[in-house]
């Protein structure tokens, strides 16, 4: 469960202060599948990078499974993060010089995971999405959609409780976006994750149980959305 109380986030621009968070308040449940939507600038992104550790906000909390995470310490921050938290980004985030395989096992050894369970994982985890005959291509020589599919792979090594996922459909086109999404939509039901995907496609809305929509860093309207009355 994430539960997030009063959070902003002021960014200084030499005198200027921009505000791109200003007081957001929300619970989200385990195991819920959740769009953050709003116009460009309304502060998704850095919404985001604050419940996934990768920014500090000024103000507020944030509490992850019980834990008050804005209270770690940086190292245990990124103990957290590592262990129970997946991030996915638009632009997949690969390392062009190494395999598919090598981009999914390696940062998990950074984590501390042994290298033959980390290598046998990432064999499992590259069949879960369809890529484990690629596990030997480069990054160049994978379409997009199966880019992205490395990087979703990647951020499940650890099992994370928590999947992140920041425009990870905006470089595809839909067909390879519909696969992406139904990938997400198989994690979330049969291991449970929990994800939070910001997005500005209102087709996605169909795959999330509910939608955050941001205006100008505050929250605008939380919508509930009907599972089941899915026009795909
Ligand atoms: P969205 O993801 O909804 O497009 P962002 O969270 O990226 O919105 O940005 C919210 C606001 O904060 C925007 O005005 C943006 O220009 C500003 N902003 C985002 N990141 C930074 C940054 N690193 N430095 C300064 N301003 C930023
Ligand atoms: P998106 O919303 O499409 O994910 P962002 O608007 O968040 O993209 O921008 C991507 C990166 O640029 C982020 O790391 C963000 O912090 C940074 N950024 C966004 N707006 C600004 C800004 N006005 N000044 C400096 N950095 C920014």
């Amino acid at each position: 469960m994430i539960v997030v109380a009063d959070l902003a986030r002021t960014y200084l621009m030499g005198k200027v202060a921009v505000h791109a968070l200003r007081g957001v308040s929300f619970t989200i449940g385990s195991g819920e599948f959740v769009g953050i939507m709003g116009p460009s600038g309304s502060g998704k992104s850095t919404l985001l990078h604050a419940l996934g550790l990768l920014d500090r906000p000024t103000a507020g909390t944030i509490e992850i499974d019980g834990t008050d995470v804005l209270a770690l310490s940086e190292r245990q921050k990124t103990r957290f993060r590592l262990h129970r938290l997946g991030y996915v980004f638009q632009d997949y985030a690969l390392m062009p010089e190494l395999t598919v395989e090598e981009n999914v096992f390696l940062p998990a050894l950074v984590g501390g995971m042994q290298k033959e369970e980390a290598i046998r994982i990432s064999g499992e985890i590259l069949a879960e999405v369809g890529l484990l005959e690629r596990r030997a291509h480069l990054q160049g020589e994978l379409s997009g959609g199966e880019q992205q599919r490395v990087a979703i792979a990647r951020a499940l090594m650890n099992n994370p409780s928590i999947l992140f996922a920041d425009e990870p459909c905006a470089n595809l086109d839909t067909t390879t976006s519909k696969t992406i999404l139904d990938l997400f939509e198989r994690l979330n039901e049969e291991r449970g994750q929990t994800i939070v995907m910001v997005t500005h496609e209102d087709w996605h809305i169909d795959y999330f149980c509910r939608v955050i929509y941001l205006r100008d860093g505050l929250i605008e309207r939380t919508e509930e959305c009907e599972k089941g009355r899915r026009r795909r």
